[in-house]
């Protein structure tokens, strides 16, 4: 990841505080059922790259469909900056809505499309 930085981001709230360190050369925007709803554009990093900082305990975690991916959002403002799962190597992986990152430059990103969708 050449040019990674780290960022720090959030809920709404301020419940729930992270960091995470990503290049946002990547970033995802998905049309599956939940994502085009949620308008949220990703950041896919190893688990190792994200920290939880605060907010543990006010995480709710949404599951549907293959129930493969946690969905998790603050139970006090409803805003979810971030999912886990694992890729297809099985490996532990976050997904940051990069919308939720404190100083990311959002006009500056252009997001791949990502037909979640279908699969
Ligand atoms: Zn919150």
């Amino acid at each position: 990841m050449s040019g990674a930085k780290t960022y720090t981001g959030g809920c709404h709230c301020g419940e729930v505080r992270f960091e995470v360190t990503t290049d946002l050369v990547n970033v995802v925007a998905c049309n599956c059922s939940i994502c085009q709803k949620r308008g949220a554009l990703w950041s896919f990093v190893p688990s190792a790259n994200f920290a939880l900082r605060a907010g543990a305990d006010s995480l709710k975690d949404y599951q549907f469909g293959k129930k493969s991916i946690h969905h998790l959002f603050c139970a006090h403002c409803g805003v979810g900056a971030f999912s886990r799962g694992t890729n297809p190597k099985g490996d532990e992986m976050v997904a940051v809505n990069v919308r939720c990152l404190d100083e990311a430059d959002l006009g500056a990103l252009q997001p791949t499309p990502f037909d979640g969708r279908s699969l």
